[in-house]
């Protein structure tokens, strides 16, 4: 097995199961075929059924697209971004820079993203 694969399944059988879910669903597209094997592998390996994979894509209907047509990721994780907006770079987590464009998954969307603190360190 060369290099670059064993390094892919190491990836793949330390993801999270939310992780690997995104890429076997809202990223499909963008995987490369290899790839998406294994991945589908450890899911079925994790017990992780097409109907957990439906149920994942159906809670998740308003994804921010990009020009090639594929979901935006998060800023500080791995899964789809569902929202965006201006939030502060924090230095150390406690020093607000600079405002930055951020997207958000369900899990790291600000409380109130109209509020100018509502930046988040990664
Ligand atoms: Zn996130």
């Amino acid at each position: 097995m060369d290099v670059e694969k064993e390094r892919q399944l190491l990836r793949i059988r330390d993801a999270e199961t939310d992780d690997l879910m995104a890429e076997a669903t809202v990223f499909r597209p963008g995987m490369e075929p290899a790839a998406l094997r294994s991945i589908d592998a450890e899911l079925r390996e994790r017990g992780v059924t097409a109907a957990d994979l439906n149920q994942y894509v159906g809670e998740r209907p308003n994804l921010l697209i990009d020009a090639h047509g594929l979901p935006w990721q998060c800023s500080f994780c791995k899964q789809p971004a569902e929202s965006e907006g201006w939030g502060w770079h924090w230095m150390w987590g406690r020093v607000p820079v600079f405002p930055r464009w951020f997207r958000w998954c369900r899990t790291h969307v600000p409380e109130s993203k109209s509020r100018e603190q509502d930046g988040e360190s990664p």
